[in-house]
């Protein structure tokens, strides 16, 4: 399928990608490889939101099974976001790239709330704004978060970098023979409970037509080739069966 013409996109990264190669928190060296990837796909010209999940740090879920209150643990999960915000923030300022943190829990002397204006400006004089903190309520996922945000700020796609390289019919950690889709609608990763985001995403992207790009953000350059729509991505879209 012919890709969308983007202009400006999202693009969200799990939390478990800043890991690198360890096992839980931050990696920074790892970190500056991703904002070496972010600052090549945005000196092709595009305008670009990022959103940072959590999980590398901790996720409210995790907590709740040990027995926390989730609501509480679902806070520590979106303070964990904002901490990758950070870390990428000052990769990507290393790089002598602009960008600016806006975070759904108000933090002042940390970084900015999220202002859907201010965020616009922040675009259009060229830096990268990085939305933390999810929607900023509990129960939600950082996907929800990019969803929104995509919606929010009129992007032409969301693009969902992790460590697998699309969507499959099954999990290709567990399953050799497992088909990875080349598009896929959003009323089959719904009906078959595909794992791309959460059903919340999903809808959200598919009522506002935000076609979603899943690829793997470990490949180094697969950014930049996922965009020129040369490299390997799942798309899910109502142009798909
Ligand atoms: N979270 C939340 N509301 C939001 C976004 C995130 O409560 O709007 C919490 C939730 O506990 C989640 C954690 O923050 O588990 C980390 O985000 P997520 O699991 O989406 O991170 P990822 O899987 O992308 O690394």
């Amino acid at each position: 399928m012919t890709l969308p013409k983007m202009n400006r996109v999202l693009l969200k990264l799990s939390g478990e990608v800043l890991m690198g190669t360890n096992q839980f928190g931050i990696d920074p060296a790892f970190v500056l490889e991703l904002a070496k990837e972010v600052k090549a796909a945005k000196e092709t010209g595009l305008e670009i939101c990022l959103v940072i999940g959590g999980g590398n740090i901790f996720r409210g879920m995790a907590g709740a099974a040990q027995g926390m209150d989730r609501a509480q643990a679902d806070y520590m999960g979106m303070l964990a976001t904002v901490m990758n915000a950070l870390a990428m923030q000052s990769a990507l300022e290393q790089l002598g790239v602009e960008t600016r943190v806006q975070s759904a829990v108000q933090m002042d002397q940390v970084c900015e709330p999220v202002i859907r204006r201010r965020a616009e400006r922040h675009l259009e004089k060229g830096r990268i704004v990085i939305f933390a903190a999810g929607v900023g309520a509990p129960y939600f996922t950082t996907d929800s978060g990019a969803a929104l945000r995509a919606a929010e700020m009129n992007c032409d796609a969301l693009l969902k970098g992790t460590s697998v390289d699309g969507v499959y019919d099954s999990d290709p950690k567990k399953d050799a023979g497992a088909k990875r889709y080349d598009t896929v609608s959003y009323g089959k990763v719904l009906a078959d409970n595909l794992k791309v985001m959460d059903a919340s995403a999903v809808a959200l992207c598919r009522d506002n037509d935000i076609p979603i790009m899943v690829f793997s953000i470990r490949e180094k350059g697969n950014l930049a080739r996922v965009l020129s729509g040369e490299g390997v991505q799942t798309i899910v879209t109502d142009q798909a069966a």
